[in-house]
């Protein structure tokens, strides 16, 4: 929990007796839909109250100063000088927000940044979606500039692919921004089109373990993937000529035309045209509020990341096995990119304490080592909070 009270004082010692504004952006899990996003597909995430908080202050010039309590550091970039680039650290995804925000015609005042966040980082909860719509909507708000939040959060999705080098989809940055207390949001990755799903937590809980592994495959296999289902749509087309993505192929034509493939791309095509399908079909069950078919569709999630997509690992593996064999578990699967991070779990209200107990004995049992383990509640997306 970030306490605010405490960025206060930090913030008043730092910049004198000014009064600060506070903002906030969560970070996000997602419920189902994974490695869809590339695909032009469907992705189900939901924010999450872990957020990153930024209090601040204008200043009289273009200086833009931010300190992280989260790392003890201060690092500045001014908006009148020419930019370096890249840096390789965190204040490139400042940075990367306000520059892309000024190229876009936004004129920013300069300003004083305190931050301090509680979404895990490098988990796969998006801590860098939270940094930078948390700090672009207050750079925006101090220099009086009106933005919606799709404009905002594509613009953090753009400092991350110029200024950090990732190539990430939008899900991360939309959800941050728009998502809707009590609801999930399925993102149509090919329209950007978002829809707010209702999600009545009334028996269920979501709860999210992080695996505290992070293998350093993520990167170069995430690349490989990408290859695989762009080379499996080039061969579908022989009997699809109209695809364009693996998005537009049905499960009914993949079953008709899979024995052509060549594995791997086989089983690629299979998890992503498989997992779309169970995307629509979990925002179904979830609009019945039907919570047995949702967790059968994410046990199916992580056996098809499992097997077909290969981007699970054996702790992840782990932490789902466990899961599926307590009673009151609907449902779990690896969440994020995969190769580490997070799984997402839905839980019967009732048995949230019996969960952590055993994911946390029987996981340590099998890895040695220690998952956290969070109840993770669908909060609202970026916001200003009157202090
Ligand atoms: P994820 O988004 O899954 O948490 P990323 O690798 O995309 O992982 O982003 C993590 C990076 O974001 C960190 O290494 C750091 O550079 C930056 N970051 C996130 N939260 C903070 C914070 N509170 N203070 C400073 N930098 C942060
Ligand atoms: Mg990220």
């Amino acid at each position: 929990m970030v306490d605010v009270e405490k960025l206060r004082r930090v913030f008043v010692e730092m910049h004198g007796d000014v009064e600060p504004r506070l903002f906030r952006a969560p970070g996000r899990v997602n419920l189902i839909g994974e490695h869809t996003d590339y695909n032009d597909g469907f992705v189900l995430p939901m924010a999450i109250e872990q957020s990153t908080f930024v209090l601040a202050a204008p200043r009289a010039d273009r200086r833009v100063s931010v300190r992280s309590l989260n790392f003890n550091k201060t690092a500045e970039f001014d908006l009148d000088e020419a930019e370096e680039g890249k840096r390789g650290v965190w204040l490139d995804y400042v940075e990367g927000v306000a520059r892309v925000l000024e190229r876009e015609g936004a004129r920013l005042t300069g300003a004083n940044l305190m931050l301090q966040s509680d979404v895990p980082e490098g988990a796969g909860l998006s801590s860098s979606a939270a940094l930078e719509i948390s700090t672009g909507l207050a750079l925006t708000s101090l220099s009086g500039v009106e933005i919606d939040p799709i404009t905002l959060a594509l613009a953090g999705q753009k400092a991350e692919h110029e200024y950090v080098g990732t190539k990430s989809g939008i899900m991360d940055q939309y959800t941050s921004a728009l998502a809707r207390k009590n609801h999930a949001l399925l993102i149509d990755c090919r329209t950007l089109e978002a829809v707010h799903v209702p999600l009545d937590d009334s028996g269920v809980v979501i709860m999210i373990c992080n695996s505290n592994v992070r293998h350093a495959l993520a990167s170069s296999e995430y690349n490989t993937r990408r290859a695989e289902c762009e080379r499996g749509v080039e061969l579908l087309r022989r009997f699809l000529p109209n695809i364009k993505a693996l998005r537009d192929v049905s499960v009914r034509e993949l079953e008709a035309y899979e024995e052509s493939l060549p594995e791997p791309i086989r089983q690629r095509c299979r998890h992503v045209v498989t997992e779309n399908d169970r995307t629509l079909e979990a925002v179904e069950a979830l609009r019945q509020k039907d919570f047995q078919k949702m967790g059968r569709l994410m046990f199916e999630s992580h056996e098809s990341l499992r097997a077909d997509y290969e981007v699970s690992c054996k702790e992840l593996d782990a932490l789902v096995e466990i899961a599926g064999r307590i009673e009151g578990v609907l449902g779990a699967r690896m969440t994020g990119g995969g190769f580490g991070g997070c799984t997402v779990n839905l839980v019967a209200r009732d048995q949230v304490a019996r969960f952590r107990e055993i994911i946390a004995r029987e996981y340590r049992q099998r890895t040695k080592l220690n998952a956290d383990i969070y109840v993770a509640k669908a909060s609202d997306g970026a916001e200003e909070i009157r202090i």
